[in-house]
């Protein structure tokens, strides 16, 4: 089946409302936010040609979860942290449709669990805000803790949200989320979004999902 702007054209979203209407199980989502909701990526990229490196090509997309290994050259902790505390750090650019998005929202609980420092977090809720996205809650966690010892995984915060009976969603774009979730929490149902770098990465647990249309046609039927 193809997906794409079709999706939209065909009115699956409706067929979709639906299918909602006879939805006999209750689920809650659980969504990562870089890279699924956000575009941090293409506007990192972007700061990085405007104020380090200006020949990037337009269309450069990165290959490598490890931003020292695609920007040997720079000092990226200098860049990250001049980057985020720009204004352009609460402007980040959607990667779905805010009006399928609020659709879902008001079928299912959707938590946001990001992974970004403490620091940054009313800056993300000011990002989502900014896109008039509604979901239930926003928190910080994942495999990276930024150097704090308590800063929380995914599965810890999955487990003081959820409610028995109700199926657990989980979509995010690192691998190591995603095995984590199914791991901690095996009865769940987890979703790895493509993008450049994790291509490679396989595991039977997942669910590969193109882009969020495709995300969204595979909880919806
Ligand atoms: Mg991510």
């Amino acid at each position: 089946m193809a997906y794409g702007r079709g999706f939209y054209q065909n009115g699956i979203i409706e067929d979709a409302n639906i299918i909602f209407k006879g939805e006999s199980v209750m689920k809650e989502l659980y969504l990562d936010v870089d890279g699924v909701i956000l575009d941090f990526e293409g506007s990192f990229v972007d700061f990085i040609r405007e104020e380090y490196i200006t020949d990037l090509p337009l269309d450069y997309s990165l290959q490598t979860w490890e931003m020292t290994e695609e920007f040997k050259s720079l000092d990226i902790e200098e860049v990250w942290e001049r980057f985020v505390n720009s204004d352009r750090f609460t402007r980040l650019e959607l990667l779905v449709d805010s009006d399928s998005f609020n659709k879902l929202s008001t079928k299912f609980p959707i938590y946001f669990i990001t992974n970004i420092p403490l620091a940054q977090f009313s800056s993300r809720e000011q990002n989502l805000k900014y896109h008039n996205l509604n979901y239930k809650e926003l928190h910080l966690a994942g495999h990276f803790n930024f150097g704090e010892e308590d800063y929380p995984s995914k599965a810890d915060v999955i487990k003081k949200l959820h409610n028995p009976g109700t199926d657990i969603i989980f979509l995010d774009d690192h691998p190591k989320n995603c095995m984590e979730i199914k791991r901690e929490l095996p009865e769940s149902k987890v979703y790895l979004m493509n993008r450049p770098h994790n291509l490679k990465a396989s595991d039977p647990s997942w669910v590969r999902v193109e882009n969020w249309n495709d995300f969204l046609e595979q909880i919806v039927s």
